[in-house]
């Protein structure tokens, strides 16, 4: 035996096996036409209904979505001392701005002047 009796990887000739795509089914469909994925229609609606539910748990959390700049620059000024947690909080513009001009160096009574 010299293991001639392996499949040769990547053979074109190696069947792919497909089976149906519904969640829990998995039966084979090898016999169908190409292109089908489901042993049913049954399945087929199953499957739908699954990716729906999935795609409705995979909806975006807005209190998860990415900080926007605002926040960004508020949580920043804030860590380094330059407004308030409350300022923070209520993205207060006024504030950050204030925030940003010490951070900057310039004296908000200069601008005022
Ligand atoms: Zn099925």
């Amino acid at each position: 035996m010299d293991g001639g009796d392996r499949p040769a990887i990547g053979s074109p000739a190696e069947p792919i096996s497909r089976t149906c795509k519904a969640p829990g089914c998995g039966k084979d469909i090898s016999h169908k036409r190409r292109g089908a994925f489901f042993c049913d229609s049954n399945c087929k609606s199953d499957y739908h209904n699954h990716e729906a539910a999935e795609a409705r748990s995979a909806a975006p959390d807005p209190a998860k979505l990415p900080i926007p700049d605002t926040a960004e620059l508020a949580s920043e000024l804030r860590a380094r001392g330059l407004i308030t947690y409350e300022e923070e909080e209520a993205r207060d513009l006024r504030a950050i701005g204030l925030g940003v001009m010490r951070l900057a160096g310039i004296d908000p009574k200069e601008i005022k002047a």
